[in-house]
């Protein structure tokens, strides 16, 4: 008797996928408007799509009716799962819309969750697991993240260009990039939600579109049609450095994008840009890591390109052939391009979003991230300094700080003792706060003051040194909070503004040396420096216009005011909601 072959285990391989170009940018004859993306599902997958940590909620615009979801086909055997979709080229069904903008937000956290970025399972900034997508909120020219309500919120406006027909954010995979990269840096930076200082609120912004451009560049189609539109060259790869251009389209009209990343945007030079406004504020920050990565590209390009001359210069003396042409190199260069273009946006990712876990609790300056972002690359790549080299002479160039030194990582100048107990330190509050309240003048909390200890975050993470070499670092970011305020005044009951402060420190399990420690308290040696004085300076001019126009509506719930301290909440959200 033949004995009966046990059954193939069904794999865990969700196909997921989503609309990879905006509407009338696909190429002609395309059979599907979708790119495939394997997840792998460690939770069930519902109707809707519907998962753990996110959950498409589909409202007809017209009834407020919930709308029902695409239904899920389970993995079987060695099939993946997926969801239904009718047709993968009717952009205009409902089905279409719920599983597209669903695969761009999963796709997104993804990208920050790998082990070389966050190494950690991100959370939220509100309480409970799931976040809410509505992909279809009503028409307005807007789409945001709001934290009260857990939820994106993706509106749609009239196609200009087609009477009838409607142009849908949730559509376009550089806004469900943007807002969701929203929403995973709340999590990780939560005090930018609440901040008064335009260069907080910036961040946030300039975050957020650097999410989309990492999205466009994992988009492999895209990838494709700009390479071939641009010969290789990133410097003109519009479709890369300008965020929605259809939604730009449709709010300004032809040729324009909401932002563009690849510009000379400059806090010295302002030249057209209004610093009191985040959004216009935070292309100095994106431009600055735009080029980071277009030099990173054009570098690996250059090098990946010499090496294949080489070996085909070589092959063809052998085989005794003519030289190559110009045309032939050209051929050579491009063909390495896509290769290329990846590898950087790898390296890139690596040093601009794992920098966010480094960041201090608290309101912040672009000099602060620039800190993280030199700290936790110091940490992690110690033998490749070129990239933050290059990231510090763009800082003094676009005015963020004045002078590269200040970027430089200050030594703590104190040792824990090597019996720590960081497991414990990890996991109870209680030993969080009791060490805190050790280590409090170190920590520079000041005398008296309550504080917050937040979530610890025990973090291993990849990385690749130089020629390739795989490393793992595993560390313990701690972070402590307290409110602080700052002189401002306005009018007969203002004169002073709340203000968030905190410190980050970063130990390695390892050898419990401290490896990090960045702080935006006042008495730490780097918020001595201009660039902490002229963002102080921003806050109050971006305060006092906000109230003179209005916008900061004085006793109502997000701006309240006690014993003359004002206290803002939400600042962000009240300007997107602006119209902003
Ligand atoms: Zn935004």
């Amino acid at each position: 008797m033949a004995a009966k072959k046990p059954p193939v285990p069904d794999t865990k391989v969700v196909k997921l996928k989503y609309m990879d170009t905006e509407p009338g940018h696909a190429a002609e004859g395309a059979k599907t408007l979708m790119q495939g993306w394997e997840f792998t599902a460690t939770e069930p997958m519902l109707d809707g799509p519907v998962s753990r940590r996110v959950a498409v909620i589909d409202l007809d615009p017209d009834t407020g009716a919930v709308m029902p979801g695409a239904r899920f086909v389970a993995p079987k055997g060695r099939t993946p799962g997926r969801y239904e979709v009718k047709s993968e080229l009717d952009f205009d069904s409902a089905g279409f819309k719920q599983v597209s903008v669903y695969t761009a937000v999963m796709k997104m956290m993804s990208i920050f969750e790998t082990p070389d970025v966050l190494g950690r399972k991100l959370c939220w900034a509100f309480n409970g697991e799931q976040l809410l997508v509505v992909p279809r909120a009503g028409k307005m020219a807007n789409a945001f993240y709001h934290r009260d309500s857990r939820s994106l919120q993706f509106f749609f406006v009239d196609d200009p260009t087609k009477p009838g027909k409607l142009v849908h954010t949730c559509l376009s995979p550089d806004i469900v990039a943007h807002e969701t990269t929203h929403a995973i840096l709340d999590g990780i930076a939560p005090d930018l939600y609440n901040a008064t200082s335009p260069q907080s609120l910036a961040m946030h912004e300039a975050i957020a579109d650097l999410g989309a451009v990492m999205l466009a560049v994992r988009t492999d189609r895209l990838l494709r049609q700009v390479m071939l539109e641009t010969g290789g060259e990133m410097r003109t790869a519009e479709a890369f450095s300008r965020i929605a251009q259809q939604f730009g389209e449709a709010l300004y009209g032809e040729g324009r994008p909401l932002r563009e990343l690849f510009n000379r945007a400059s806090m010295s030079k302002p030249r057209g840009l209004d610093l009191n406004a985040p959004h216009d504020l935070s292309t100095v920050l994106t431009g600055a890591l735009y080029a980071l990565l277009v030099d990173e590209y054009e570098t690996i390009r250059e090098e990946d390109y010499q090496d294949k001359l080489k070996t085909e210069k070589a092959k063809r003396k052998q085989d005794g052939r003519p030289a190559l042409t110009t045309e032939e190199k050209d051929d050579l260069r491009f063909s390495v391009s896509g290769f290329a273009l990846f590898k950087a946006s790898e390296k890139f990712k690596r040093i601009a979003f794992r920098a966010l876990d480094y960041l201090p609790p608290g309101e912040i300056a672009f000099a602060d991230y620039g800190r993280a972002m030199v700290a936790a690359d110091t940490y992690s790549n110690p033998d490749d300094p070129e990239p933050r080299e290059f990231i510090k002479k763009e800082f003094v160039r676009r005015g963020m700080v004045e002078d590269a030194g200040k970027l430089d990582p200050v030594e703590p100048g104190f040792d824990l003792p090597a019996d720590l107990d960081l497991e414990q330190l990890a996991r109870s509050d209680w030993a969080a706060y009791k060490f805190a309240e050790t280590w409090r003048k170190e920590l520079l909390i000041p005398k008296n003051t309550p504080f917050e200890v937040r979530p610890r975050l025990d973090v291993t993470r990849k990385t690749w040194r130089k020629d390739g070499v795989p490393a793992m670092t595993r560390a313990l970011l701690f972070k402590v909070a307290w409110q602080d305020a700052q002189v401002f005044q306005s009018g007969d009951f203002v004169s002073e503004v709340a203000v968030t402060r905190g410190t980050m420190l970063a130990i390695d399990w390892e050898t419990r040396k401290v490896c990090t420690l960045l702080s935006s308290s006042p008495d730490h040696s780097t918020q001595r420096d201009a660039a902490t004085v002229r963002n102080n300076a921003m806050r109050e001019t971006f305060l006092a216009s906000n109230i003179a126009d209005g916008l900061l509506e004085l006793g109502s719930p997000n701006v309240q005011i006690q014993n003359g301290t004002l206290r803002v909440r939400a600042m962000g959200q009240m300007l997107h909601m602006m119209g902003h």
